[in-house]
């Protein structure tokens, strides 16, 4: 039986900043639903681990971490929740903080995070035979490994995968920290190993050491092996295509399910879609725009660039003089971007709803309570909003990159076939035009609007499939 650790910075329901949260949730539990022998470890950030779980967490055991020069305390905490055991990495200096990351350390609290995981598995007498690792804050476990920890003959069996969730965040250092934080040699400072234009790159360290890397759906898999999407590691992945795949991310189809949501006004089903009119209208009331029958595009999201939220703003203008539809933004993010949206809702009082928080209530209210969702995303490595928004019959319109095309199809008219929209062309004008076909459709042609909403409720994009091919991966790097 393959014994696992999954090991993130972060996961739901204790912390989550997007997409890994969710994933290091469902993932670990589709896993085990399907026979794996899994744990998962997280840091304790204790100022943010909600009040409701706290009573659960116990303490392990604890030892000191030598970082760099220094003696760091670290407590193994554990928890378990719906029948997974997590172990919690404790050190107040490093993870009693306000927010997750962003700190001028980061680089030593996850060198420090990585060491502890690894000093911890004989110390918990969980040795597992793979290593699941996820994005930078772990990735630069194979090299530790194989640097640090060789002479631990109980090691030497583990295999390791790295999922990359984001190719945007790398994790790039001064190699100073390969003596002040890790201390090893640099025998792997070097273009093949861990270097990068002289600095230490965590991702590349592990894409070049892992037994196995993945993406998180895989058309990003194909397109981070390009210049346009791959941050400069186009070549490391393209060197390292024979161990590369992409599996799709999925949902949690219980937890978004319109018939049984608890945060919704009213539930409904693919055959009776009728009650998802007084989601529409409870929502629409909720943001404080009046509850008139007009097309309602929806947002929920990270306002960043990378999720084509300039784009939005560029085409905004022009589509809301033009359309009497509203739009509902609900995320936050880089300052500039809220900002940008808060006037427009000045400037289209009746229109515009701009949320500038993080409220997963909402964020429901919104996938469940708009017609259409809007994801113009520059790239995109999975996308789980556009799989949400499809299964509460609310049509995403994405740009066809990555996970959004892996996922969406969009609408045919001469067939009627698609569950969404798309474009290729990434220009506010195509954006635009985009927007006004589908309001169009929505607003003239309701059968045919119906029939896709149908069409997008049905996929299964439960982690069922994608658990199954995470096994694959995890039996031949075994044999
Ligand atoms: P990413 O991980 O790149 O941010 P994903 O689409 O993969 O994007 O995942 C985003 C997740 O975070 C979704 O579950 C989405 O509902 C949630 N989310 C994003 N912004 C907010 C917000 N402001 N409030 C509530 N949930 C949000």
């Amino acid at each position: 039986m393959t014994k696992v650790l999954f090991a993130a910075a972060e996961a739901a329901p204790f912390y989550k900043t997007g997409g890994l949260g969710d994933v290091s949730l469902a993932l670990p539990q589709a896993l085990r639903a399907a026979k794996t022998t899994i744990r998962v470890v997280i840091p304790y950030y204790e100022a943010l681990f909600p009040e409701k779980y706290r009573d659960q967490v116990k303490d392990v055991l604890h030892f000191t971490v030598q970082v760099g020069d220094k003696a760091q305390y670290c407590g193994i905490k554990t928890l378990k929740l719906a029948g997974l055991t997590y172990y919690l990495i404790d050190n107040q200096d490093y993870f009693g903080r306000e927010g997750l990351y962003g700190y001028w350390d980061d680089g030593e609290r996850f060198a420090f995070f990585q060491m502890a995981i690894c000093e911890m598995l004989e110390r918990v007498d969980y040795i597992p035979d793979v290593l699941h690792l996820n994005d930078w804050h772990t990735a630069f476990i194979p090299v530790l490994l194989k640097e640090k920890y060789y002479w631990i003959k109980a090691y030497r069996h583990i295999k390791t995968v790295l999922t990359i969730h984001n190719m945007q965040f790398q994790g790039i250092y001064d190699p100073i920290i390969l003596d002040s934080l890790f201390k090893i040699g640099w025998q792997t400072f070097n273009e093949e190993g861990i270097a990068f234009y002289g600095q230490v790159n965590f991702l590349k360290a592990g894409i070049n050491f892992a037994d196995a890397v993945n993406t998180v759906s895989p058309t990003y898999a194909q397109e981070i092996q390009t210049p346009q999407f791959g941050e400069r590691l186009d070549g490391v992945l393209r060197a390292n295509q024979g161990k590369l795949s992409g599996i799709m991310n999925g949902i949690d189809m219980k937890l978004y399910d319109p018939a049984t949501d608890a945060a919704l006004t009213a539930t409904y089903t693919a055959k009776d879609l009728a009650p998802k009119a007084l989601d529409k209208a409870a929502l629409q009331t909720a943001v404080g725009l009046p509850e008139a029958d007009v097309p309602v595009l929806g947002v929920v999201s990270r306002l960043t660039t990378q999720k084509g939220m300039d784009l939005l703003l560029d085409a905004l203008d022009d589509f809301l003089k033009a359309q009497s539809a509203q739009v509902i933004i609900l995320g936050t993010g880089d300052p500039a971007l809220e900002h940008a949206f808060e006037i427009y809702q000045l400037a289209y009082p009746d229109q515009v709803a701009a949320q500038i928080k993080f409220d997963v209530k909402l964020a429901q209210q919104i996938y469940a309570g708009s017609d259409i969702f809007l994801m113009p995303s520059a790239f995109e490595p999975s996308g789980l909003s556009q799989m949400m928004a499809m299964r509460y019959g609310t049509l995403p319109l994405v740009h066809l990159v990555g996970g959004l095309k892996d996922t969406v199809v969009p609408y045919n008219e001469y067939t009627g076939a698609g569950t969404g929209f798309g474009f290729d062309d990434y220009t506010p004008a195509v954006l635009r035009k985009m927007m006004t076909m589908a309001v169009n459709l929505y607003t003239q042609d309701p059968t045919a609007w119906r029939q896709l909403q149908q069409q997008a409720m049905l996929p299964d994009f439960g982690w069922a499939k994608s658990a199954k091919k995470y096994q694959q991966v995890y039996q031949t790097i075994m044999s």
